[in-house]
């Protein structure tokens, strides 16, 4: 089974609106993580450094933001104070 990368990670983790394509991708998304701890494990600390993120950058380009971590090779960490 192929992973998740990382920008269908973040993709899922910033989609903000429905329609026939991201609901086509969402069931594939969910039906791997269903499967694979990795990926689950992953998703979750994407959605957590969303939710910190968007409270301290109301606003904020979060997909910028996440893609620029990604081009770093060591695993993503944030203060989550
Ligand atoms: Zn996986």
């Amino acid at each position: 089974m192929k992973h998740l990368s990382a920008e269908e990670i973040i993709s899922y983790v910033t989609m903000d609106e429905m329609n026939e394509a991201s609901l086509g991708f969402c069931k594939n998304v969910t039906g791997h993580i269903r499967g694979c701890s990795a990926c689950l494990g992953k998703l979750r600390k994407y959605l957590d450094i969303h939710d910190v993120y968007k409270t301290q950058n109301p606003g904020g380009d979060f997909k910028a933001f996440a893609t620029e971590l990604l081009q770093e090779e060591s695993p993503v960490t944030m203060d989550m104070n």
